[in-house]
């Protein structure tokens, strides 16, 4: 079974197949000041902010190596350094990448996955950058987080920063005021995904607000509405809305605000009788399934089982067969007793390694095209052997660090999640 890295480079050069930015067959430091935005992938189209990092630093020797010294490379140091390094792989890692992981899993299970390596002095996160932070928000004092490419940023987690929420958390405040109803629920609560950076998580808990993932998103919801008439969901839409809609939460109850309009392009009276107030935000890698993709798969694989993630809009949802976090889906599959046919709607690099893992199943990705998250591919082999190699040096370098005032609202927040169990 070939990597996704391999496959784009096939492509790139005439073989069969699609993708969606031929570029990703270079290595990301070769186009990293000459395309705009988050560079080729599924973010291209979205704005990165001025602020974010565009290049990750890499010292030109290790741009000069093969892809096999790489690999020996980080093997050797990885071996040099023992129990000293933890590295942690995101599923949506490329497998060059991921074979050296000593974890593999989502953002959270990773950040605690951590946790049980006290004695390593540094956590090496392949993933983006908010996952970087969460595990710097858990880890033990002293414990250096570092992110391999700098530039490896979520574009979800950019579209929803401190100072816009802020806005309007304050414009929410004057329409429904500060006190409580009569049942002692706040007017509104602020619930942040994950996937969203360490200040926004620090807001959630210094403001009676908390953390979700996406496998507990619904319990998370119905805590919240005990404790307040509303919710405020950031940053993905999606999730927010196929969970609330799940609940019966009625869509006309669910007004989006959009950062850039007055009430985030809502009437009063619409943001009056919300239920849930959904932030502007999406994942790009999950945007891209639709509908025509589902029905394709059912006419082409009669009997298929269509997964997909909550972060896809809520039609694909709605015509999938079931719905989950990433771990979600590797379990149904794994659990799968007779030979299956799965369409999966997540992204490549997890699907293209159930396709290895599950030989006796037939999986395929709902969306032919292969386009990779644009940042989680940042994370390239020269950039992993080169943090190592520093590490060996006894220099930690791109450190991933979150200001203690910040991470302990933000532990706060966490906390409440973790408190918050499923109603009867
Ligand atoms: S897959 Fe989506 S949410 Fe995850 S890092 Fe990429 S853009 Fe962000």
């Amino acid at each position: 079974m070939s990597s996704i890295a391999t496959l784009i480079e096939n492509i790139s050069t005439g073989a069969a197949g699609r993708t969606c930015a031929p570029e990703l067959a270079h290595e990301p430091w070769t186009f990293d000041l000459g395309v705009p935005g988050y560079g080729p992938g599924a973010s291209m189209g979205d704005v990165l902010p001025a602020a974010s990092a565009r290049r990750g630093a890499l010292p030109e020797r290790y741009q000069a190596m093969a892809p096999a010294e790489l690999d020996e490379r980080i093997r050797a140091a990885k071996a040099a350094l023992g129990s000293r390094v933890v590295v942690l792989g995101h599923f949506y890692q490329r497998d060059e990448i991921v074979r050296h992981a000593d974890f593999l899993g989502d953002s959270y299970q990773l950040a605690r996955a951590a946790q049980t390596v006290p004695e390593a002095e540094a956590i090496v996160f392949c993933g983006v950058h908010f996952m970087a932070e969460t595990a710097h928000i858990l880890a033990r004092p002293g414990q250096d987080v570092i992110l391999p490419n700098l530039a490896a940023g979520c574009s979800m987690a950019d579209m929803a920063d401190l100072d816009s929420v802020l806005e309007c958390w304050e414009s929410l405040a004057a329409l429904y005021g500060t006190e409580p109803d009569e049942h002692g629920r706040v007017p509104v609560v602020p619930v942040t995904y994950m996937n969203s950076s360490a200040a926004l998580k620090g807001f959630c808990g210094e403001h009676g607000g908390v953390v979700c993932t996406s496998s507990n998103a619904q319990t998370v919801l119905e805590e919240a509405f005990e404790r307040g008439q509303r919710v405020l969901f950031f940053p993905d839409q999606h999730l927010g809305r196929n969970t609330a809609k799940r609940m019966g939460v009625p869509l006309e109850r669910m007004p989006m605000w959009n950062p850039r309009k007055p009430l985030g392009g809502n009437d009063r009276q619409a943001l009056l009788d919300a239920r849930v107030v959904l932030w502007h935000g999406f994942c790009s890698v999950h945007k891209r399934f639709t509908v025509e993709q589902v029905q394709r798969a059912r006419a082409a694989h009669p009997g298929v089982r269509v997964l997909v993630h909550p972060e896809c809009p809520m039609a694909v949802v709605d015509a999938a067969d079931e719905t989950g976090s990433t771990d979600r889906i590797r379990t149904i599959v794994a659990e799968a007793t007779e030979p299956t046919t799965f369409a999966i709607g997540t992204e490549i690099n997890m699907v293209n390694r159930l396709v290895a893992q599950f030989p006796q199943h037939r999986i395929l990705c709902l969306d032919d095209v292969i386009c990779p998250c644009s940042t989680m591919y940042r994370i390239h082999p020269g950039y992993l052997a080169w943090v190592l190699e520093e590490l060996v040096e006894g220099r930690a370098v791109n450190r991933i660090t979150v200001d203690e005032g910040v991470a302990q609202h933000a532990r706060v927040a966490l906390d409440r999640m973790l408190a918050a169990k499923p109603r009867a």
